[in-house]
């Protein structure tokens, strides 16, 4: 059998792809198949790291918080991503995968701290780690905390899991001549205006030349064929 094209990975899920058909929340067939589909790359030795976004709880920016502080509206969402997480974890759990949530904000009651070397520790272990709160900062997203912890942990690829099953050259949703691209450059991504991640974690992964990995949480297996290295998604590369 071959093996994994990667050894350390960071995953992003959006919160809105714990959803389902849901209109806001966590839908429990949603989370179990995700969580199947985390557990099978686990088991094959594959090191996961996963950053888990709030939208389905929280949008710092969505109308509800309209009139609020933004930095206030942003902490909100930031521990909207704190209950994604448990719920992440406590899925993984019934699966048998152990999993760890750090957070990076203070909360230890409920989650320990984001603290690298241990991070790193539980990796090594075979644990699989739950990044929560985003960067622990106001006026970012996480994507950014994706790329952010995807650097740190000296992660080979970030793994975006979205809706759509690529980056297509226009919304395939509004035209049929829209083609999914098998890979391109940041530099190329940038000059065409494809929308990959929001601009902050794009720059930040350029920078660091970490690739990224754009692939449909829907689609049945996506995720490990995207480990084994199967054409799937699209590859954004330096
Ligand atoms: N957020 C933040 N700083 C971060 C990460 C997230 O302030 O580093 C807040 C922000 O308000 C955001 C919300 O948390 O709208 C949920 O995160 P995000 O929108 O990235 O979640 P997703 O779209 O992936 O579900």
């Amino acid at each position: 059998m071959s093996k994994p094209a990667y050894q350390r990975v960071l995953l992003k899920l959006s919160g809105e792809a714990l959803m389902g058909d849901d209109p806001f929340g966590i839908n429990r067939a949603t989370i179990e198949r995700m969580v199947a589909d985390v557990a099978e790359v686990a088991k094959l030795g594959v090191q996961v790291a996963v950053v888990i976004g709030g939208g389905n709880i929280f949008r710092g920016v969505a109308p509800g918080a309209q009139g609020m502080d933004r930095a206030t509206a942003d902490y909100m969402g930031m521990l909207a991503t704190v209950m994604n997480a448990l719920a992440l974890a406590d899925a993984m759990r019934h699966v048998g995968i152990t999993a760890r949530v750090m957070s990076a904000i203070g909360i230890e009651q409920v989650v320990e701290p984001y603290v690298r070397p241990k991070a790193l520790q539980y990796l090594e272990e075979g644990k699989v780690v739950v990044f929560a709160a985003g960067t622990g900062n106001p006026f970012f997203t996480t994507d950014t905390a994706a790329a952010l912890r995807g650097a740190e942990i000296s992660a080979e690829i970030v793994l975006k899991a979205t809706k759509v099953d690529g980056v297509y050259s226009a919304d395939p949703k509004k035209d049929p001549h829209a083609t999914r691209y098998e890979n391109i450059s940041f530099d190329e991504a940038i000059a065409k205006h494809l929308q990959v991640m929001d601009a902050t974690a794009f720059a930040l992964c350029r920078d660091q030349k970490l690739p990224i990995k754009v692939f449909s949480i829907v689609k049945p297996g996506a995720l490990t064929r995207v480990i084994m290295g199967e054409d799937e998604g699209t590859l954004v590369h330096v």
